[in-house]
């Protein structure tokens, strides 16, 4: 779906196609780079970094695993809370291996803080994040992140995996939601 397509449900256009794939493409050669000679294992965070995930591994030009986790936070609050739940674990046993995990966005920083504690514990050989966004004015807790794509305002934004109630993550782009569609 092109952002055109829902342009009455979106204010501002952050990211286009374009602008995403030559991103993802400076990032995937700075990892090929950094894990030259290494097994690598992509961990993605479900459903929002689906289509980073996708995206980037067919980038890379060398050798990777793939593997998903799927997190909630606990409560009702809008706001993470940084109390995370697995909905879904790993199938693969981490001893060893090089991991980079892939996230969507960071926001608060609390869900990839829990979840970088978490599966350092279970004893990789490297443990880096690449996230396609990050929103500089939201974060609470600093997280070491190795690949940076954009830094973005702090506004809800949909697209390129992320949705509002499900919808919208099969946009192109990036796009700031129109209040009206959440008020
Ligand atoms: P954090 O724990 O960093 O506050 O939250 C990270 C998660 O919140 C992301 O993985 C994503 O699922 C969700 N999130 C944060 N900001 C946005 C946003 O602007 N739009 C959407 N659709 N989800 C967001």
């Amino acid at each position: 779906m092109e952002l055109a397509d829902v342009a009455d449900d979106l204010t501002e256009v952050l990211l286009t196609e374009v602008q995403i794939h030559d991103k993802i493409a400076e990032l995937a050669r700075r990892v090929e780079h950094d894990y030259a000679g290494e097994r690598l294992l992509l961990v993605g965070v479900l459903k929002g970094a689906v289509m980073v995930m996708a995206d980037v591994a067919r980038e890379l030009k060398i050798h990777v695993d793939m593997d998903w986790m799927a997190v909630s936070s606990y409560g009702m609050s809008t706001e993470s809370s940084g109390v995370v739940r697995i909905l879904k674990d790993l199938d693969s046993d981490l001893t060893g291996r090089h991991v980079l995990i892939v996230e969507d966005i960071i926001d608060s920083g609390l869900t990839l803080s829990w979840l970088r504690a978490n599966l350092a514990s279970r004893g990789p050989a490297s443990l880096e994040i690449l996230a396609l966004l990050r929103k500089p004015d939201a974060v609470k807790v600093a997280v070491d992140v190795k690949y940076i794509g954009f830094d973005i305002p702090n506004a809800f934004v949909v697209g390129y995996g992320l949705d509002f109630a499900e919808k919208y993550r099969n946009l192109r782009g990036v796009a700031v939601l129109a209040p009206h569609v959440y008020e």
